[in-house]
């Protein structure tokens, strides 16, 4: 299968060479030139197995092809259990039981097991730009840590990102650097877009990006939509509904695809929090990106999501609306969304989580009786500060992130300008 630019200016693209580019060279985002479909009437006996099953059609003609379930064992390594709310149909889809505790940690290890399998023995060191608000940077940086002929640089947004998470994308060293920028996730984006496409930095570097922008993130998420709704259909007789914390709308447009490729998905809704970007063009505004606010729900501040562009390029925005919805949560109903989580739905839940939780409540309220899973993007420990406040009991940590907790960290400072950047780059 080949791969076009959402801006039309690339030619068709190989899988490998997109994977390996991130960004295409016009500057747009690569997607599939079709959806093929998918016929999966059971789920396989694991996440891994369905992985390669749903990702196959992506990859014909890939020189991953043969490696791809090797690929998908070794990024999928780690249970994405659907549980049980309180409440009559009310699920929650657990995405955060890899190392860094966030559901990227399933698109990174896939991504990171990609690009190293594509690399040549003689090939130059590859640098991944990572822009992160909050989650991505310990995601990329524990995937590619150690990995040889990889160096990651992360930027992130000092000061909003949990303190957790800080010291979750500090404590690598060695291949993966941390730099803390002054200024907001969108500057970190934007950096990393612009070095991207620079001419001068991509003659003198190899550049490679890990954002969700790119395929290989992008593709592999819609696995676990696949697992789950394929279990709960063989199990019920019924398609699974989800709710996604959205943010830069990868997680989100993943799940769309899954659907698209025929997978027994139903509804789709998104969760943002005060960052209302989608949520605005959802309910009929026009399309406007704005600067990102920060939020309780740090790692969805983005005002410009990316993937936006991706579902324009495949949908007319009329056909957007139709096939999505979705809500504005503000910080205010993300604090009482995680207070009563504990006794009202079970489960103690994080502050992305809660936006998605808060939709599920709003759901409910209006009648709507259907099977509805919320995808839990992050394990409540690493935001302690502000869940343990507000349920007044400690969060266990789960053992990974102990870990990573226990070592030390390092990081630079960052201007947001791209002299900055390619003085790094350089060094
Ligand atoms: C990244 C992230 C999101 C948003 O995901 P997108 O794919 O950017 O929409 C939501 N919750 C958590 C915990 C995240 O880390």
């Amino acid at each position: 299968m080949n791969y076009l630019s959402t801006r039309g200016q690339t030619p068709p693209t190989s899988l490998d060479d997109a994977i390996t580019a991130g960004l295409a060279p016009d500057g747009g985002l690569f997607v599939p030139e079709a959806l093929p479909s998918v016929a999966l009437q059971q789920p396989a006996d694991s996440l891994a197995d369905t992985a390669t099953a749903v990702l196959a059609p992506f990859f014909a003609g890939s020189a991953l092809n043969q490696a791809l379930p090797d690929l998908c064992a070794e990024a999928f390594n780690f249970p994405a259990p659907l549980t049980k709310l309180h409440g009559d149909n009310d699920y929650l889809l657990e995405l955060f039981h890899g190392l860094t505790a966030a559901f990227k940690d399933y698109a990174a290890r896939f991504l990171a097991g990609c690009m190293a399998a594509l690399r040549q023995p003689n090939d130059p060191v590859t640098t991944i730009l990572v822009a992160t608000s909050g989650d991505t940077g310990a995601a990329v940086g524990s995937a590619f840590h150690q990995r040889e002929g990889f160096r990651v640089v992360i930027l992130y947004p000092h000061g909003l990102v949990s303190p957790r998470q800080a010291h979750g994308l500090e404590c690598f060293g060695g291949n993966v650097q941390a730099y803390r920028v002054d200024g907001t996730f969108d500057d970190c984006q934007k950096l990393v877009k612009q070095a991207l496409v620079d001419e001068s930095l991509r003659a003198a570097h190899r550049l490679g990006s890990a954002n969700s922008i790119s395929l290989g993130r992008l593709l592999p998420q819609m696995a676990y939509y696949a697992h789950t709704a394929l279990g709960f259909h063989a199990q019920h007789g019924e398609r699974l509904n989800f709710i996604i914390p959205t943010g830069n709308l990868g997680n989100g447009l993943a799940c769309w695809m899954a659907k698209q490729i025929g997978l027994p998905i139903g509804d789709i809704q998104l969760a943002c929090n005060a960052n209302d970007t989608v949520a605005c063009f959802l309910g009929g505004e026009a399309y406007t990106p704005k600067p990102s606010v920060p939020t309780l729900a740090n790692a969805m501040d983005v005002g410009a999501p990316s993937n936006m562009e991706r579902l324009r390029w495949w949908l007319d925005d009329d056909a957007v609306r139709q096939q999505l919805s979705g809500i504005s949560v503000d910080d205010l109903t993300i604090r009482s969304t995680v207070r009563a989580a504990p006794a009202q739905h079970g489960q103690v839940i994080c502050p992305h989580t809660a936006c998605g939780v808060h939709l599920l409540e709003q759901l409910r309220q209006s009648g709507d009786k259907r099977p509805w899973a919320v995808a839990a993007t992050a394990h409540p420990a690493k935001f302690d500060e502000v869940v343990e406040r507000l349920i007044q009991r400690r969060v266990p940590l789960p053992k990974p992130l102990a870990q990573a907790l226990s070592r030390p960290t390092q990081a630079a400072w960052m201007r947001p300008e791209m002299g900055a950047l390619a003085a790094i780059l350089t060094s």
